[in-house]
């Protein structure tokens, strides 16, 4: 009954956005099958450099407008008109643009190189890229239509400040400063480069994972019910189903309950101490404590749309 509880969503929601392509690396088929991907993923679901045409660029199915960060300024580069009109509003994508910085702070911020605004059609809640293969510059995409759920009002609290702590554990564990991509001895590639020695990942790795990194391994990034009985053998061990998904996601749901939790977990279990694990960083702390200090609403650890599917881009379950 739990497969069947976790898989059903999973397959809807995969097929509903990605129509044929099932959970699958590339986002759009073409009419005559040819696989088209995104103007910025490769067939890893990032965009690595291997062709020589870095940068970011709209989204040519979900973008509404895409900036280019200048410290706490953000200066659109590209729009596309879309429906309803609301969505088109500069101020509202300014506003969602000064959550992110209220929420994290400048020094945090400094992989953010381009900032983009998508309709996800109430499925794509966020995603975050790397816009150069040294992995110093990001792009940090937000759905608009979650930020906005009746069309007026800033959610300002529960799932898409989820989104935001989680897509931004993405570019925290993933930036040049965690990962070499220019290296191809570690313990531990996510794809986009080698988990630094004292990087987050690494640690995070070698702690909760090695010992059971080749189980997870043999299993198919598609096959739900393997993955599902993957997470329940463990579940001791991760804060979610999704945390399961691999060491990438596990760190960045971890990082959200890190942030959202009050207190600092007491229990032993594996999942606990991977919560305690990320106090050890005292700069982590300090962002944690600038984060809780904001007006904004922390989700209640845990009670958030499952973001699910694509590497780093996430559309939710429900
Ligand atoms: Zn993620």
């Amino acid at each position: 009954m739990k497969n069947v509880k976790w898989f059903l969503p999973v397959i809807v929601a995969c097929f509903g956005l990605f129509t044929f392509t099932s959970c699958q690396d590339n986002f759009d088929l073409e009419p005559d099958g040819q696989d088209q991907f995104d103007d910025n993923f490769d067939d890893d679901g990032d965009n690595d450099s291997d062709n020589g045409n870095e940068g970011a660029s709209l989204d040519s199915e979900y973008g509404v407008a895409i900036y280019s960060v200048d410290g706490q300024n953000i200066i659109k580069t590209d729009s596309k008109n879309v429906n309803p009109a609301w969505m088109n509003d500069d101020v509202k994508h300014q506003d969602i643009w000064e959550m992110v910085t209220t929420l994290i702070p400048a020094d945090q911020r400094r992989w953010m190189t381009t900032f983009e605004i998508f309709d996800g059609g109430q499925e794509l809640l966020g995603y975050v890229y790397n816009v150069t293969s040294d992995l110093t510059s990001w792009n940090f995409a937000l759905g608009i239509d979650s930020a906005y759920p009746d069309g007026q009002t800033l959610q300002t609290s529960g799932d898409f400040i989820h989104t935001i702590i989680h897509e931004y554990g993405h570019i925290m564990s993933l930036n040049d400063e965690q990962l070499n991509p220019n290296s191809n001895s570690c313990d531990y590639n996510p794809g986009e480069g080698c988990a630094r020695t004292d990087s987050y990942l690494n640690d995070f790795y070698n702690r909760f994972w090695a010992d059971i990194s080749s189980e997870h391994s043999a299993i198919s990034e598609d096959d739900y019910d393997a993955l599902y009985d993957f997470y329940d053998k463990y579940d001791d061990r991760f804060v979610s189903d999704y945390a399961a998904t691999n060491p990438v996601e596990d760190m960045a749901e971890v990082f959200s309950y890190f942030i959202t939790s009050d207190s600092q977990p007491t229990g032993n279990q594996i999942k606990d101490e991977k919560i305690r694990y990320l106090y050890e960083y005292p700069e982590l702390v300090d962002l944690r404590n600038h984060m809780r200090a904001t007006t904004f609403a922390m989700p209640e650890p845990g009670n958030w749309k499952r973001p699910n599917c694509k590497k780093h881009r996430h559309i939710a379950t429900f």
